[in-house]
């Protein structure tokens, strides 16, 4: 199995300020990439969670953990009744910490939910339904500046609990977009946010199985150091310079 030569040229490219996504980017292509990874993989029945605050507890439980470890801390506050935001802020800090041990830096994690709660009550008196509610910008300005959610939590909990049209951006999709030339390291999670978003119709269940798919590319074929590109559906969709080196 050969490298992918992308990965190879990343050192090639020239200093100076770096173009918008958006300058090099044909509007239509990301969709290919959707057709043909959904015509590979086909539904991801993404994001794993019972309910919308489920979801919530596993986008700031997975940060920086694979969702393997998280499963368990899911388990354990399920089997406590923990899983309601009433009884997450009513819960002890260090029994909470406990039980999301798995997680890895529990403690933080613990205060990150606790934090979200305390959000949840005093800006929407404890309710997902009236949060979910507030127009889109607004309410990704809030969850930024709760303590311990970043812009992909954010981003998670807006398309995922709260079903707005907001495009998750995370490792696997930064990976395969530089090695098909669409991005560059420069560009910002933003600029890539903004990328989607205004080449893809504003479907939050398109977003939502689009991302899914790029994970599971991400796992499985576009690997960190030996990406598996003759198995990957979107070997056709690799630049033509690149697609001839294979
Ligand atoms: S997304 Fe697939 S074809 Fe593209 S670089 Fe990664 S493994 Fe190769």
């Amino acid at each position: 199995m050969r490298d992918c030569p992308r990965v190879h040229a990343d050192a090639s490219i020239p200093a100076g300020p770096a173009p918008s996504p958006r300058e090099v980017l044909p509007r239509p292509i990301l969709r290919d990439y959707y057709d043909a990874l959904f015509s590979a993989h086909g539904p991801q029945h993404w994001w794993p969670g019972r309910t919308p605050f489920e979801k919530i507890v596993g986008a700031i439980l997975t940060q920086n953990i694979s969702w393997s470890n998280v499963e368990p801390c899911i388990e354990n506050l399920r089997q406590q009744g923990l899983l309601t935001p009433r009884a997450m802020e009513l819960v002890h800090p260090s029994r909470l910490a406990r039980l999301i041990r798995s997680s890895g830096y529990f403690r933080q994690k613990a205060r990150k939910l606790k934090a979200f709660v305390h959000f949840l009550r005093t800006e929407y008196q404890g309710s997902l339904a009236r949060m979910f509610r507030a127009p889109t910008a607004v309410l990704r300005r809030q969850l930024l500046g709760v303590y311990g959610i970043g812009p992909e939590t954010a981003d998670s909990i807006l398309l995922y609990a709260a079903e707005h049209p907001v495009f998750v951006v995370d490792a696997y999709t930064r990976r395969i977009l530089e090695r098909h030339d669409l991005a560059e390291a420069r560009h910002s999670y933003e600029e890539i946010r903004r990328l989607f978003e205004s080449s893809l119709p504003a479907d939050p269940a398109l977003y939502n199985e689009f991302h899914a798919l790029i994970v599971q590319t991400g796992k499985r074929h576009c690997r960190p150091r030996e990406p598996r590109c003759s198995e990957c559906a979107l070997r056709s969709l690799l630049p033509e310079r690149l697609a001839a080196a294979k």
